[in-house]
This record gives structure tokens, C-alpha cells and sequence, in this order.
């Protein structure tokens, strides 16, 4: 290998080590490969994968259940390929290890965009194989739905071009049927789109009103235009409060006729209502939490400049299946009253997500009204998530997003990949037969 492998002991490995979520119990891999081009990982598989050792690729490392550090398993860093290229066609050339915050400098520099996640830490590969849910969803699609291709080194050794001719089984795959499947992506080819200068809003309504802000607040997402996008939060609590985060792409005076639509939907006056028009990387920094610093800010506290401190967090999902009725939405709200430490995040979808089919891309979710993650910062509180999870089926529906995976979920076959999962597991199965790329959430294990 040209770059380092770590070996407990090895200075650095002790870091190299750590998964984003606190909340797990400390990894220690037999060694982390810190690649540092496609050789390396081409190296790596050849040598570690089928040996019967756990084995897993990472971008940013943020997997809920850290996936990508396997306990007394291989790790293949992919962090060092993190390129960003804009070509002159206005395709982006991404390495598998850009973390979303260069990968949105990067672009902004071309006053070229992608809609991508919130997070600045974020990986590009795990985001992308997964789906890719953020601010731009609604008016520009998933993250994996602009990927024209990508680079796949494969358990055999072999490296894949993938794209809508080559390898079209596997690209299908990689749209969002979720990272660590297969092989190892070494690069992402996007389309990008140009450079929104989004006006970003908040709103919040009194605790007392948040059922009706749930009702009203599907229907009025739902009928907006694309270029409206909105995230509502519902606090646990004796009484479970609202929060309404937004993005607008147009003039500030639709924008107000849209709110003002809201507010009389919800029937009572906002408590907070804010607006702030930005340009897109002060957009995505803003969400990322080191708006107006500098970009080396919006990196992980333990690199230079760096100030995002890692989580200590349980989380899973459901997908909304449909708007909410006043009764569904009091049921959502009784649900919460019984929690604590918890949040429910209603991410708007809709939109250009929802112009392709179910089975165009492994993505299944197309017709999903909101992906709604659960969310706690309370690290024993993996049965809360378990319990708010199964409460939300019959009001939400059993699908959930690979990316906001619940390691302790039962149903998570189905509820992931929805009528996508035979033909991924055959997919996948057919690139990797022997499950050298195993977890315990692998569509191969369903
Ligand atoms: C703080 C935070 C904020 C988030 N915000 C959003 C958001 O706004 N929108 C959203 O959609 N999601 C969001 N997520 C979820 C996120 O998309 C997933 O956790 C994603 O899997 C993380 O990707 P990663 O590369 O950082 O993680 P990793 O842990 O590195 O990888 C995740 C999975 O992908 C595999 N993988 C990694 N690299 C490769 C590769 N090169 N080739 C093949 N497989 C690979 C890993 O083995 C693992 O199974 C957020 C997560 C966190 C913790």
C-alpha cells in the first residue's frame, strides 16, 4: 500500500478507530487501510476479502450502527480520494471520501450545485448509496438520482465503470440501495445543477397547536411547488413542541404567500418567523452549523480548524406514506408525549423524487410524502426508538431509509428496500457470491 495501515498500537489508530455515533460500544478492527488511491483498495480487497475477517469500506464514517469499522475486521479509508472536479460539461468527478462540505465548496467555486445531506461531515459514498435526502431534494432529486456513474472495485479485484450501460444491474443497485454492498465505489461521477440562491426560513407554532402544525403541514408540503422544502421537528415532551425549518428557491414574496398559507392552515400566529436569503454555500453551511466561518470550520473537531463534534445518538426511521388527518397527526403528537430526549424529523419529500418509478433506481420510497427519522441523543434509548418506530407504522407505513438505519429494527428487509429487495439481493449476490462484504443489515441476509 502506498498509504498507512493502522494496527492497534500504531500511532493514530486510536482515532482511525472511532465511529461517528459515541453512542456505540468502542470498535477495535485489526487494522484500518487509509488508502490513498484506487491500488490501495484494489490491494486491500485482494488481500483481506473471502479470508473470513469482516471487512468494510469507509467514506465519513457515519453510519448509525458503524458498519464501516467492523470489530476485529479490515477497514478500507477511503477518505484521502476526495476529489472534487467540475468538467466542462458540468459533470463533478467526486472521490469516494469527499465529505459533503467539499464536495458543496467544491461546486460553489463553479457556482455549480448538488443536493446532497445536511451534515457537512457526511460522506459522499454512504449518502449516496443510500439515497441522499437534504435542502435541494424536492426541486433537484436524491443525491443518487444525479450519479451518471461510478467506479467499482469489486471482490475480485476487478474495477467496474458503471453507468446506464456498463454494469447497468449494479448501477441500479447503487442508487440507493445502501453502502458497503458489493464493492468498494472509489470514485462518483454527478450531474450538477446550477447554484440556487436559496431564501431559508424558520417557523414555529406553540406547543399547544403542534397536531394541527403536523396536519396542515403535510398538505400544505405535498401541494407546494419544488422549489419549497421544508423539515418539521416534533419534540418529546408533556407537551410535544414544533419547529419548521425551510428552504425556498424564488422571490421572498411568494414565499410569504406561502407561509401566510400555512399560518392560516394551522389557524393560530407563528411564534417564530424569520426568512434570510444566502447563497448556496452559506446555505448548506448554515445547515451544516459553521455558517459565516471558514470552510475549514465545517470539518470534524479533531482536524485543523475543525469545530463539528462527533454524536452520541440512537435514531431509525419511518417513511410517510401519506398526508396526515387531523387524527393521525394527534396520535403522532400522543406518541411523543410518552417520550423524552427524543425528536421526530419530518424531511419533506415529494418533488423531483417522486418523477421516477419505484423500481427505476434500488431507491424505493418514490411516492413517500416525508422521510421521518427518530431520533435520540439519549444513548440507552435504542427500546424508545424501537417502541416510537412500531407506533408510527400504522400512521406512517412500514417503509424506513437504508441511510437512517435502526440496527435493532425486525422488519428491516422489507421496510429498506420495499419491492426493490429481491432483484438487490440478486444483484448483489451476483458481484459478490461469497459475502465478502458482509453486515448484519446486508440485503444478502435477507
Ligand atoms: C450527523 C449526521 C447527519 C446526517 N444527515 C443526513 C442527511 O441530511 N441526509 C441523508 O440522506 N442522510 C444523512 N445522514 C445519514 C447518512 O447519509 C448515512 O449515515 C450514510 O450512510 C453515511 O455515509 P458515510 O460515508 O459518512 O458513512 P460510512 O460509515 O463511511 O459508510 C456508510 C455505509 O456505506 C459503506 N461505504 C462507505 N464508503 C463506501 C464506498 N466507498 N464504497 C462502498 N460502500 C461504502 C460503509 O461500509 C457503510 O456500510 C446523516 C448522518 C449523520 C450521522
Amino acid at each position: 500500500m502506498t498509504g498507512r495501515l493502522l494496527r492497534p498500537g500504531d500511532s493514530g489508530y486510536a482515532e482511525a478507530a472511532r465511529t461517528w455515533n459515541l453512542a456505540l460500544p468502542a470498535r477495535q478492527p485489526a487494522a484500518v487501510a487509509q488508502v490513498a488511491n484506487q491500488a490501495d483498495v484494489i490491494a486491500c480487497v485482494q488481500k483481506a476479502a473471502g479470508r473470513g475477517v469482516p471487512f468494510a469500506a469507509r467514506s465519513g464514517g457515519h453510519s448509525y450502527a458503524g458498519y464501516s469499522t467492523p470489530d476485529a475486521g479490515v477497514v478500507v479509508d477511503v477518505a484521502a480520494l476526495k476529489h472534487v472536479s467540475v468538467r466542462s460539461d458540468n459533470t463533478v468527478a467526486v472521490g469516494a471520501g469527499a465529505k459533503l462540505i467539499d464536495v458543496y465548496a467544491g461546486l460553489a467555486a463553479s457556482n455549480r450545485a448538488l443536493p446532497g445531506g445536511t451534515c457537512s461531515t457526511v460522506g459522499i459514498a454512504g449518502l449516496t448509496l443510500g439515497g441522499g435526502i437534504g435542502v435541494l431534494t424536492r426541486p433537484f432529486g436524491l443525491t443518487c438520482d444525479l450519479l451518471k456513474s461510478a467506479t467499482v472495485v469489486t471482490v475480485d479485484g476487478a474495477v467496474h465503470t458503471v453507468d446506464a450501460q456498463r454494469d447497468a444491474e449494479l448501477f441500479w443497485a447503487l442508487r440507493g440501495g445502501g453502502g458497503g454492498h458489493a464493492g468498494i465505489v472509489t470514485e462518483f461521477v454527478f450531474t450538477t445543477v446550477p447554484a440556487p440562491n436559496p431564501i431559508t426560513f424558520e417557523l414555529a407554532f406553540a406547543a399547544s397547536r403542534t397536531a394541527n402544525v403536523l396536519a396542515s403541514w403535510t398538505s400544505w408540503q405535498s401541494a407546494a411547488p419544488d422549489g419549497l422544502t421544508t423539515t418539521l421537528s416534533v419534540s418529546a415532551g408533556s407537551l410535544p413542541s414544533n419547529n419548521i425549518t425551510g428552504t425556498w428557491l424564488g422571490s421572498i414574496s411568494n414565499l410569504d404567500q406561502h407561509l401566510n398559507a400555512l399560518v392560516s392552515a394551522v389557524g393560530s400566529a407563528p411564534t417564530t418567523r424569520t426568512t434570510k436569503q444566502r447563497s448556496y454555500l452559506d446555505a448548506m453551511q448554515h445547515y451544516a452549523g459553521c455558517e459565516a466561518k471558514p470552510i475549514s470550520a465545517c470539518y470534524l473537531n479533531t482536524e485543523p480548524g475543525g469545530t463539528i463534534s462527533r454524536e452520541s445518538f440512537r435514531a431509525g426511521s419511518r417513511m410517510l406514506a401519506t398526508n396526515l388527518s387531523k387524527s393521525q397527526a394527534d396520535q403522532v403528537v400522543d406518541i411523543m408525549r410518552g417520550q423524552r430526549d427524543m425528536i421526530l424529523l419530518f424531511d419533506a419529500l415529494g418533488g423531483k423524487v417522486k418523477t421516477l418509478g419505484t423500481s427505476d433506481t434500488a431507491y424505493p420510497h418514490r411516492s413517500a410524502v416525508a422521510s421521518v427519522q427518530i431520533y435520540t441523543w439519549n444513548a440507552a434509548n435504542s427500546p424508545g426508538i424501537t417502541a416510537v418506530q412500531n407506533s408510527l407504522t400504522p400512521v406512517a407505513g412500514p417503509g424506513s431509509y437504508v441511510n437512517y438505519l435502526h440496527p435493532e429494527q425486525t422488519n428491516w428487509g422489507t421496510a429498506f428496500w420495499g419491492p426493490n429487495r429481491p432483484r438487490l439481493k440478486t444483484t448483489i449476490q451476483s458481484y459478490d457470491p461469497n459475502h465478502a462484504f458482509d453486515f448484519p443489515q446486508s440485503v444478502l441476509r435477507t
